[in-house]
């Protein structure tokens, strides 16, 4: 549901791909409470890691039915692993609780757009849609070239449907925020 209360899903090709890109916030019977406050809830735990000294990243999965089945946080600084982004340990999760790799059906909702390697591991897991807080544009980010998750699907030709727009403001300004905190502390 948007703001006024209408549904309001803009599909738009995207180069000659498949896939949909819907823009706004998407709800529909397959997402129980809805977008926003399960990104509420991303916020939430974006704020925990980062509050842990970790980045502020937070994503949770949702299956078919509306139930969060994993949730995961930025671990990367806590647990010197690179490969720890809230996306990666909310699919180990969400995979040992389920026992399979393939989670067709579920929704990934993450408060900020997915790394290349998050989005690898989303696709090679068969994710049906990424919902996605900030986007790397919007925080003008100089360091990632390119890359976008769409630019990256084109790129490999897979589908996945997106969901975007959703808090992206709140998403960015927590990162943003975190990342001023980050440079004041290098300068003491
Ligand atoms: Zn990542």
């Amino acid at each position: 549901m948007t703001r006024n209360g209408s549904t309001q899903l803009q599909s738009t090709e995207h180069g000659t791909s498949a896939f949909r890109v819907l823009r706004g916030i998407a709800v529909s019977s397959g997402y129980g409470s809805g977008s926003r406050p399960l990104h509420g809830i991303c916020l939430d735990v974006a704020r925990q890691a980062g509050a842990a000294g970790n980045r502020p990243i937070g994503s949770i999965i949702v299956d078919a039915a509306g139930g969060i089945v994993a949730q995961g946080e930025n671990r990367m600084y806590t647990t010197f692993d690179p490969t720890a982004h809230g996306e990666t340990v909310a699919i180990r999760e969400a995979t040992r609780k389920l026992r399979t790799v393939d989670l067709s059906g579920c929704t990934l909702y993450t408060s900020l757009e997915p790394c290349p390697m998050c989005c690898w591991a989303i696709i090679d897991s068969r994710f049906g849609t990424l919902a996605m807080g900030g986007r790397y544009a919007g925080l003008g980010r100089k360091d990632m070239g390119r890359y976008s998750v769409e630019a990256f699907l084109e790129f490999m030709g897979r589908p996945l449907q997106l969901v975007t727009g959703i808090r992206a403001r709140a998403c960015e300004d927590l990162r943003r925020a975190w990342e001023a905190e980050q440079q004041a502390r290098a300068r003491v």
